[in-house]
C-alpha cells in the first residue's frame, strides 16, 4: 500500500512507497502543518513529530520558561546546612520535621515524572505540549537528585529516607492516592476515545497537576521553607525555591492542559464530573491536612497544626477556581510570606543568601 502526502504550499503530491516511507510514519499522515487540525488529546490527523507551526502558544512559552530556570542541585553549598544538622542547635522536633519532608519529596517527585512519561506523554496528541512534557519529565529528575543530593550532604540514612512513603502512614496514604490514578491510565485496555476513558485521564491529570504539585506540596514547602526564613538549612531552603518556582510552571501548564481539553471536547466536563472532583479535592485537602499534623506533632517555632488547615484550603480554593469550580475553604492564607517566596524575583532581600537569577548558561565560563 502507498502512501500520499499532500504539501499545501507548493499543490505538490508526493507518493511514498512502502520502501522509502520512515518507519515511524504515521499512516494517518495527511496534509502537512494544518495548524487547526491539532488538538490535545485524541488527533489522528496531524503528525506529532511536527512542532511547528505551534497552536498553543501557551505550551511552548512554559518549555521556554523551564528551560531559563535551568539549575542543578549540586550547584547550591550545603556547608552551612551540613554544620547546623552536625550540631546541637537543632531540635529533635525540628530534625524530625526536615526528615518527614524530605521523605515525602524523595519519592513524590519520581512518581510524579512515572506518572508524566507512562501515563499521560502517551496519551498528549500534540508536539508542543509534548516538548514541555519532556522538559518537565527531565526537571523532575532534577528535583529526585536534590533530594539524593541532599541526604548524601548531611549523611542521613537514604534507606530511611527513601522509603518513608512505605513506612509512615500519613505519606503512604497521599502516595497511595496518586497511585492509584496512575494505574487507571496505565491498564491495557485504557482509551482516551471513549467519554469514560477521556474522563479517567482528565482525573488523572488533575490529581497530578492540580492535586499532587498543587496542593500536596505545599504544607512540605512551607515546613522546609520556613527554616530558610530564621536562617537555617538555608541550603534545603534555596533548592526548595528553585523546585517551588518549577512546581509553579508545571502546575500552570497543567491547568492550561486541563482547561484546554475541557474546551476541546464539549460535555466532558459535566456537572456530574466537575461534583466528583470537588469530592477528590476534598479528600486530597484532608489527607495533606492529615500529613502536616503527622509532621508537626510538637509544633514548630512560627507554626501550629491548625493553621495549616487554613493554609491547605486557602491553596486548595487557589486550585479549584483555576480549574473553574467553586471555593470550597474560604480561608485566609496564614502564611502569606509563601507568596512571596513563590516570586522569586523578589526574593534577594527577603532571604539572605545567593538567590541566583538562573539563565541557562549562566554556569559556563571559559577561563
Ligand atoms: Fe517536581
Ligand atoms: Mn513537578
Amino acid at each position: 500500500m502507498n502512501s500520499t502526502l499532500f504539501f499545501p504550499e507548493t499543490d505538490t503530491e508526493i507518493t511514498l512507497t512502502n520502501e522509502s516511507a520512515p518507519q515511524t510514519m504515521p499512516p494517518s499522515v495527511g496534509r502537512l502543518h494544518n495548524v487547526d487540525a491539532k488538538r490535545l488529546v485524541n488527533c489522528d490527523t496531524v503528525d506529532v513529530n511536527q512542532l511547528a507551526p505551534l497552536k498553543y502558544s501557551w505550551a511552548w512559552e512554559h518549555y521556554i520558561n523551564g528551560c531559563n530556570n535551568h539549575w542543578m542541585p549540586s550547584e547550591v553549598p550545603m556547608g552551612r546546612d551540613i554544620e547546623l544538622w552536625r550540631s546541637d542547635k537543632l531540635t529533635d522536633a525540628e530534625r524530625s520535621v526536615i526528615l518527614r519532608n524530605l521523605g515525602f519529596f524523595a519519592t513524590a517527585e519520581s512518581l510524579v515524572a512515572n506518572n508524566l512519561t507512562l501515563a499521560i506523554y502517551k496519551h498528549v496528541t500534540n508536539a508542543e505540549c509534548r516538548q514541555y512534557l519532556l522538559r518537565q519529565a527531565f526537571e523532575e529528575a532534577i528535583h529526585t537528585h536534590a533530594f539524593h543530593y541532599i541526604c548524601e550532604s548531611l549523611a542521613l540514612d537514604e534507606k530511611a529516607v527513601f522509603n518513608m512513603y512505605r513506612e509512615v502512614p500519613s505519606i503512604a496514604r497521599k502516595d497511595e492516592f496518586e497511585m492509584r490514578l496512575t494505574e487507571d491510565v496505565l491498564s491495557e485496555d485504557f482509551s482516551t476515545k471513549t467519554p469514560e476513558g477521556l474522563e479517567r485521564f482528565l482525573t488523572n491529570l488533575i490529581g497530578f497537576y492540580v492535586i499532587m504539585e498543587g496542593i500536596f506540596f505545599y504544607s512540605g514547602f512551607a515546613m522546609l521553607l520556613s527554616f530558610h526564613r530564621r536562617n537555617q538549612m538555608t541550603g534545603i531552603g534555596e533548592q526548595i525555591q528553585y523546585i517551588l518556582r518549577d512546581e509553579t510552571t508545571h502546575l500552570n501548564f497543567g491547568i492550561d492542559l486541563i482547561n484546554g481539553i475541557k474546551e476541546e471536547n464539549p460535555g466532558l466536563w459535566s456537572p456530574a464530573l466537575q461534583a466528583r472532583m470537588i469530592e477528590t479535592i476534598r479528600t486530597a485537602v484532608e489527607l495533606e491536612i492529615a500529613y502536616a499534623e503527622d509532621c508537626l506533632p510538637r509544633g514548630l517555632t512560627g507554626f501550629n497544626a491548625g493553621q495549616f488547615r487554613d493554609y491547605v484550603g486557602f491553596i486548595a480554593d487557589r486550585r479549584l477556581e483555576r480549574i473553574g469550580l467553586p471555593i470550597q475553604y474560604g480561608t485566609k492564607n496564614p502564611f502569606p510570606w509563601m507568596s512571596e517566596t513563590i516570586d522569586l524575583g523578589k526574593e534577594k532581600n527577603f532571604f539572605e543568601t545567593r538567590v541566583t537569577e538562573y539563565q541557562n548558561g549562566s554556569a559556563l565560563k571559559w577561563d
